[in-house]
């Protein structure tokens, strides 16, 4: 279990040496192997809240205090693959499965737009209904109705040459987790069917074709050790992606792992902040999965460094059924209709909502 001792409440004999190496972090970005497991293994309340006005600093001297708003449309939940973590694994019986055809996309689509959004998120189980041509047609179909808007695609495992063609087709990012940099704990997380460097090479793959590309971990899952998540560290650090989804891992009964702890905010908040310290110009969002985990939890995160909400704007029928982990947010907050809701909870933590294109600097952003 990490982070044990974030839970002591006098300071530690450890404390000027973990402040210290928090500051140089900051200055240098980067650590050894020794020092981040020594910040993991010996960070207390004390030195979190130095984390937490060091990665704030940091996110409003790249950032400001602007949120980037991204529209999620889950487009399937069939799967093929059987991620041991995952309620909607090939294996789970009990889910009901769903697709969103073409026409249904692009009218959460033109939705999405009306609202503001300038960013689809389109994210699917490993679904082979969705082939290349599927993906193209829908992809070109979004961006000649809206070219002032990015499209993000999540949809898992594929060939270089399908994202080659998505890519072409006008889709600007992909997020695909690479869910563990430790080989040991990625094989105990899915099934000898997955392959680790089948992963790792499709995030090179999304690289090399000029895609934003998206990483990122479940923190708190079963087994994981702080020095599992310091090699996540030094994997961000290399990789360099333009963004990082970091959530806590939630334990749902449906899957081999049930039974399991689930991730705490807290561990999920030091990970959060320290990727923000590594990568200072990162799109890091606030995910739902730390919003289900706590009320508070996506306001949090932002406060921890994050800055990016994807409200989900799937079809409401559709998106309870896309249960990765147990009671996730559905459109009940995110809906139309509520979008004011989620901009108020922003700007009461003090925030401000940018409904803009939000690309990384790198690729023309701010
Ligand atoms: N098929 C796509 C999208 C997967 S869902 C892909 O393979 O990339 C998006 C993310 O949800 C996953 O990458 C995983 O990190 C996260 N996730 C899945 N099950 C979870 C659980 N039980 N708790 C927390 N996060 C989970």
């Amino acid at each position: 279990m990490i982070l044990q001792s974030l839970n002591f409440k006098g300071p530690s004999k450890e404390t000027n040496i973990v402040t210290n190496l928090l500051i140089s972090l900051r200055k240098k970005k980067t650590l050894s192997k020794k020092e981040f497991l020594f910040i993991l293994d010996n960070i207390t309340q004390k030195e979190y809240k130095d984390l937490i006005e060091l990665a704030i600093d940091v996110r409003s001297r790249h950032f400001g205090n602007s949120v980037y708003m991204r529209a999620l449309i889950e487009i399937s939940n069939y799967c093929s693959k059987s991620c041991n973590y995952c309620g909607i694994r090939s294996h789970n019986q009990f889910v009901e499965r769903y697709r969103l055809d073409k026409d249904t996309i692009l009218e959460c689509a033109k939705q999405g737009y009306e609202l503001g959004y300038r960013t689809f998120v389109l994210q699917a189980g490993e679904d082979a209904y969705f082939t290349d041509k599927r993906m193209i047609d829908i992809i070109s179909s979004i961006k000649a109705e809206y070219p002032d808007a990015a499209i993000t695609i999540s949809i898992g495992e594929r060939s270089k040459e399908s994202y080659q063609k998505m890519y072409e087709a006008g889709a600007d990012r992909y997020l695909l987790r690479h869910e563990a940099a430790s080989k040991k704990l990625y094989e105990r997380l899915h099934p000898e069917s997955m392959s680790y460097d089948n992963r790792i090479n499709c995030l090179s793959y999304l690289r090399e074709i000029g895609y934003q590309v998206g990483a990122g971990i479940m923190v708190g899952s079963p087994t994981q050790t702080n020095e599992d998540l310091v090699e996540d560290l030094l994997f961000l650090k290399d990789l360099n992606p333009e963004m990082c989804g970091i959530g806590p891992y939630l334990c749902h009964s449906d899957t081999p792992l049930k039974g399991s702890r689930s991730g705490t905010l807290d561990e999920t908040l030091v990970m959060v902040a320290l990727t923000r310290l590594i990568l200072p110009d990162c799109l890091l969002p606030a995910t739902t999965a730390l919003g289900t985990l706590s009320p508070t939890g996506r306001e949090e995160a932002l406060r921890a460094g994050a800055n990016v909400i994807m409200p989900n704007i799937s079809p409401t029928e559709h998106s309870i059924k896309y249960e990765i982990y147990p009671d996730k947010l559905s459109t009940g907050d995110e809906a139309a209709s509520s979008k004011d809701n989620i901009e108020n909870k922003i700007s009461n933590a003090g925030f401000k909502v940018d409904m803009g294109i939000g690309h990384h600097r790198k690729f023309g952003g701010r």
